[in-house]
């Protein structure tokens, strides 16, 4: 399928940059700056083909989108990815290379870290551009994002909790978390102070030893963990864990993590709905992260950053009230409330900008 195919109308700006010398070939995905600058990482990763980096930094672009509209920030959403194996290629001459294509975009994207890229390597990239965010604290950044990740699906965690509990205490409630993990650590770390009985599942052994060790949690084997019976699991790992085979074998009562595509397709957000399994929206309830790069950008304060994060309770609560009021998931609630505001903002961005038009005229 070509780019204008895939771009389907619904992007603002597309662009790729080739740079022979050191080895950079990355693409650029710009889908609304109607809210304010397309801000989203860039993507570091051995794609199969270049279709096949196209469709993922449509994809995450478009998500970024949606993640801020819903997270009530004046930013758009856009999405980088370098295509490569980061282990073979990554340099700083790369690295700068990259900044430099940001930088050409004037401001109209701005980058940050995201999978196959880290804090130091953003660090890099300044160097070359001031449209870079998620830098270490050494070079005036707010450093690892995860904490405050991890402590937004802990705030949202409170909102389900008085949704299907009426109290938004989780004392004595039984998480089941799903990668242990940066975020997922620290997300054990707070439910155990909250008096939660946790159980883990992780793929790398040693991340299961130290929660066991650190916050007495039980285990259970990764392939089983969707089908642990507890109040709440949490996807800390990877995504699409509801899927059409675990559908069936659930037996949580609500879903709330930080993975990215908890659904592997969106009709599974109705699924959810007839099991009547609450599903806090990943982006919704995962934007920590994403309020505390955004943060940087004002000169990083903890403390608005953590309370701007705090919103996720509230953010999360007028989703399930209009998905129950409009008889729909919650997934396709978030969805609604994000592209209402980005409708509805920039109708008023329009209306600013018409005086001056009709001024010059
Ligand atoms: P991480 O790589 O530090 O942790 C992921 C953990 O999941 C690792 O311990 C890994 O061993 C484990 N894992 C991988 N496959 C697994 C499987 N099949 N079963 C069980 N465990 C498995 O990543 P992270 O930064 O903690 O992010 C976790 C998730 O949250 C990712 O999906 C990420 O995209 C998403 N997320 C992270 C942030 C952030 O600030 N770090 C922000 C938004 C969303």
């Amino acid at each position: 399928m070509g780019a204008f195919e895939l771009m389907d109308g619904e992007f603002e700006q597309v662009v790729y940059n080739h740079d022979p010398a050191s080895g950079l070939k990355a693409i650029i995905a710009i889908h609304s700056t109607a809210l304010g600058p397309a801000l989203g990482g860039t993507r570091f990763y051995p794609y199969g083909s270049e279709e096949e980096a196209l469709t993922d930094v449509l994809r995450l672009a478009r998500g970024m989108s949606y993640k801020a509209a819903a997270a009530g920030l004046d930013l758009g959403g856009g999405k980088a990815v370098i295509i490569g194996d980061p282990k073979r290629i990554k340099s700083e001459a790369l690295l700068r290379a990259h900044g430099r294509f940001v930088e050409s975009l004037g401001g109209r994207y701005i980058t940050a870290e995201d999978v196959g890229t880290y804090t130091g390597d953003m660090d890099v990239v300044a160097r070359e551009t001031s449209y870079v965010t998620g830098l270490s604290e050494a070079h005036g950044g707010a450093g690892d994002p995860s904490i405050m990740t991890a402590f937004g699906v802990f705030t949202g965690m409170h909102a389900v909790a008085e949704e299907l509990w009426k109290d938004h205490s989780l004392e004595g409630r039984h998480v089941v978390v799903q990668g242990v993990g940066k975020v997922g650590h620290e997300l054990c770390r707070l439910l155990s102070g909250a008096g939660v009985r946790l159980t883990v599942a992780d793929v790398d052994v040693d991340h299961v030893a130290t929660a066991v060790k650190e916050f007495s949690a039980e285990t259970v084997e990764p392939d089983k963990v969707h089908a642990t019976e507890c109040d709440i699991l949490a996807p800390c790992a990877l995504g699409a864990i509801v899927n059409d085979d675990t559908l069936p074998e659930l037996k949580c009562a609500a879903i709330a993590g930080s993975a990215n595509n908890v659904l592997a397709r969106s009709e599974h957000g109705y699924a959810l709905r007839q099991l009547g399994v609450l599903y806090a929206p990943d982006y919704v309830i995962n934007s920590g992260g994403l309020i505390n790069v955004a943060d940087e950008l004002r000169g990083y304060s903890h403390e608005r950053a953590r309370a701007r994060t705090e919103g996720i309770y509230g953010a999360l609560r007028s989703i399930f009230h209009r998905a129950t009021e409009e008889g729909i998931p919650t997934s396709e609630a978030a969805d609604r409330v994000a592209t209402d505001r980005m409708r509805e903002v920039s109708r008023l961005r329009l209306l600013r900008v018409l005086p001056g038009v009709n001024r010059e005229r």
